[in-house]
């Protein structure tokens, strides 16, 4: 399932001490501070079934589990037989966005999210060190790691000239930046291909980069070209580039949008199971809506507003005009939360005009205002069958590709897997959601002092009640808090309490 991680030096005292890391209960010199959550039910992350009993922390530490008695002085918790899990890990968040005013990280603690993790869709904060420095001053509530975007570079180092191809010294100073921004601890390159300026680049800068990557034991992981018209060139595309590098590589927020590929989960997986098979170690993460949030003209890789022939191909195969969705459109910002279906009812003009027109609109604001960030919508594509397929891939982690504003993801994902594929559908048991969120996640990012209640891991905790964890964000309306977590600790320190932040903030930067 995953590499047993290495004993640390806790694990190794321990051992020491006391001759096995399950029981503490000789151990005086652990008293003064350590904090023992008993009457728990205990879902370790490892995906084997829960146990009943207590979990010793201290410090940052998880010390011991399993049936323990209370030490003299120590701070007792009683769980009430609730869930406790490792915090869970969100493998590709966009909460990075907001969160130097947001430490508290509510919507994130709410839905039992411990660490996230940025810099994805090839985009990430230039230079890493800053974000990374401004962070270790001042914590934020959660723990955090991020990966250097492919976008960003090809931005920094082609300037306006960005959305061509690549010259070769162009790429060589894309090399230099992305060895600096990796030596300060980034986890290896993200792309978002999809994207300007990523679409421009041609598979080779890719690779090369990707290669670069490997040889300083990063990782890859990527918003592919495509994930609906060219979704299996794209799949070709990550699947090479594991094979040529060796490293691990990650398919984020994997989906097929588009009514064509619906039913097609099977054949994607097999696609990746088959490069497992070669040796390939490709891996995934999912979120559970079938809504994607983008901008508007991921539907239209030529990019051409007026072609009304494309659009209608998009209207009627990708997403219908009743499922694209405003976040953001700052030519007309009344738009924001009504539909292209319900603007073009608005407008008196046919969906296909409307889409078109609101598209040349935006273009025309992001020139005048020199800022391309002039709409972003949500977008209705993915088929719920294959969003369960995919929720029980053993190789498949929970993300939010979330953010503070926007699609209800951002809030609600998480407690989301419980409501509807744990309880709901009963696709996945509350150990393997768990597990998805937790171990299989820290396995797919590199970490290996989270993601499992074990002696000598990172106490990043929560308890939960996996009956009445609930999501309340919805497409309309999108931040609104999830219920159903009772607690969250993050390096041992508690962090929420009763639903309620305490406003300890003791996230750490995870550097590779
Ligand atoms: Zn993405």
């Amino acid at each position: 399932m995953h590499n047993k991680p290495p004993c640390n030096w806790l694990c190794l005292l321990c051992a020491l001490l006391i001759s096995g890391c399950s029981q503490f209960t000789t151990a005086p010199s652990l008293n003064s501070s350590s904090i023992l959550i008993k009457n728990a039910i205990i879902v370790d992350g490892t995906g084997g079934l829960r146990s009943t009993g207590a979990v010793r922390i201290k410090d940052q530490y998880i010390v011991a589990i399993g049936a323990l008695e209370a030490l003299e002085g120590e701070q007792i918790i009683d769980a009430g037989g609730l869930v406790i899990a490792p915090g869970f890990i969100d493998t590709h968040s966009h909460h990075d966005v907001g969160l130097a005013d947001n430490r508290d990280a509510l919507p994130l603690l709410t839905q039992g999210i411990t660490t996230s993790v940025f810099g994805q869709d090839g985009g990430h904060s230039l230079p890493l060190q800053n974000l990374f420095d401004d962070f270790d001053a001042n914590p934020s509530a959660v723990n955090f790691a991020s990966y250097v975007g492919h976008n960003t570079l090809r931005e920094e180092v082609m300037g306006q000239n960005a959305n061509q191809q690549a010259s070769s010294a162009e790429i060589a100073a894309m090399q230099a930046l992305l060895k600096s921004e990796m030596d300060s601890g980034a986890l290896g390159l993200s792309t978002g291909l999809e994207y300007e300026p990523g679409l421009y680049s041609t598979r080779e800068e890719v690779l090369t980069l990707a290669k670069d990557t490997a040889k300083i034991g990063g990782r890859y992981i990527s918003h592919m070209r495509s994930e609906d018209r060219f979704v299996w060139d794209a799949v070709d595309e990550i699947i090479n580039i594991g094979r040529e590098t060796g490293m691990p590589v990650q398919v984020s927020h994997i989906k097929l949008a588009a009514k064509g590929l619906w039913g097609q989960s099977e054949r994607m997986l097999g696609l990746l199971n088959g490069a497992r098979a070669e040796g390939i170690d490709i891996t995934a993460d999912l979120y559970p809506y079938e809504y994607w949030q983008s901008t508007i003209w991921v539907l239209l890789p030529n990019r051409d507003a007026d072609d009304l022939e494309e659009i209608k191909y998009v209207l009627d195969e990708l997403t219908p005009a009743n499922g694209i969705i405003f976040t953001h459109f700052e030519p007309d910002p009344s738009y924001v939360n009504k539909s292209v279906a319900e603007i073009a009812l608005l407008r008196g003009t046919t969906e296909v005009q409307t889409l078109s027109n609101l598209m040349k609109e935006a273009q025309i604001w992001s020139a005048a205002n020199d800022d391309r960030s002039a709409e972003s919508i949500m977008g209705r594509s993915m088929s719920e069958r294959d969003i369960e397929t995919f929720a029980q891939w053993p190789h498949i982690n929970i993300s939010s590709d979330g953010g503070f504003q926007g699609h209800p993801r951002g809030y609600g994902t998480f407690p989301r897997i419980f409501a509807n594929y744990v309880r709901g559908s009963s696709v996945l048991s509350v150990e393997k959601a768990v597990e998805a969120m937790t171990s299989r996640a820290a396995l797919h990012m590199g970490f290996t002092d989270r993601g499992i209640i074990q002696p000598g891991f990172k106490a990043d905790l929560v308890l939960f009640d996996p009956e009445t964890m609930q999501d309340h964000a919805s497409i309309r309306d999108g931040q609104v808090l999830s219920s159903g977590v009772e607690k969250v600790w993050v390096n041992g320190v508690l962090v929420l309490d009763k639903g309620e932040p305490t406003g300890a903030r003791s996230g750490q930067v995870l550097r590779r």
